[in-house]
């Protein structure tokens, strides 16, 4: 089994402008692409589990989410930082789209997404990581078994109190600067 880092999308890889479903509103956060390549020369694949309501809202087509992963992926390969799994989940109870409208077992803070990783990849959940920028994407990991947690990124204040057992850090590349100097507690 391998350990993995689970990386939410929005507000962790790219800028979250809100419902990121196109080319024009996907923009790297800084150092992101050097801190996955990081990551992943530490022996850990790299799995992402987004939330992407906006398919569900009628905002983007799962085509669009299709053409940003492309992009995205694209970018990451030329330093060799490409995720190793995406997964996604396209619903909401509330969609205006009626395919997408049901209170599925994916969409974060469930925990499903992390477990058709596991299977795919042979991961040990237990001692993989999550990086994510709100409560929910803390509670989702906790919920797979996850036990390293780190919450990062603009919703600190908010959204650290609610998930005490997470560690906090200001961004991406922070996290991984003190994940090379072995100065983070690990499961
Ligand atoms: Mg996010
Ligand atoms: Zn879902």
């Amino acid at each position: 089994m391998k350990k993995a880092v689970f990386f939410d999308r929005d507000g962790v890889i790219n800028r979250d402008y809100g419902y990121v479903g196109t080319l024009e509103r996907f923009e790297f956060l800084p150092s992101v692409k050097e801190a996955l390549a990081d990551i992943k020369a530490m022996g850990y694949a790299t799995i992402l589990v987004t939330n992407q309501s906006g398919i569900a809202r009628g905002l983007y087509t799962v085509d669009d989410f299709d053409t940003v992963t492309e992009f995205m992926q694209g970018e990451l390969s030329k330093t060799g930082a490409q995720f190793d799994g995406i997964y996604f989940c396209p619903h909401h109870p509330q969609a205006s789209v009626a395919q997408f409208r049901c209170e599925c077992t994916c969409r974060k803070p469930k925990p499903e997404m992390f477990f058709w990783a596991q299977k795919e990849h042979d991961l040990d959940l237990e001692h993989s990581i999550m990086v994510g920028d709100h409560a929910s994407d803390i509670e989702a990991a906790k919920s797979a078994g996850v036990k390293n947690l780190f919450l990062i990124g603009e919703h600190l204040q908010t959204d650290g109190p609610l998930v005490p057992e997470a560690q906090k850090y200001a961004d991406l590349a922070t996290l991984v600067a003190a994940m090379k100097q072995n100065a983070i507690t690990l499961v």
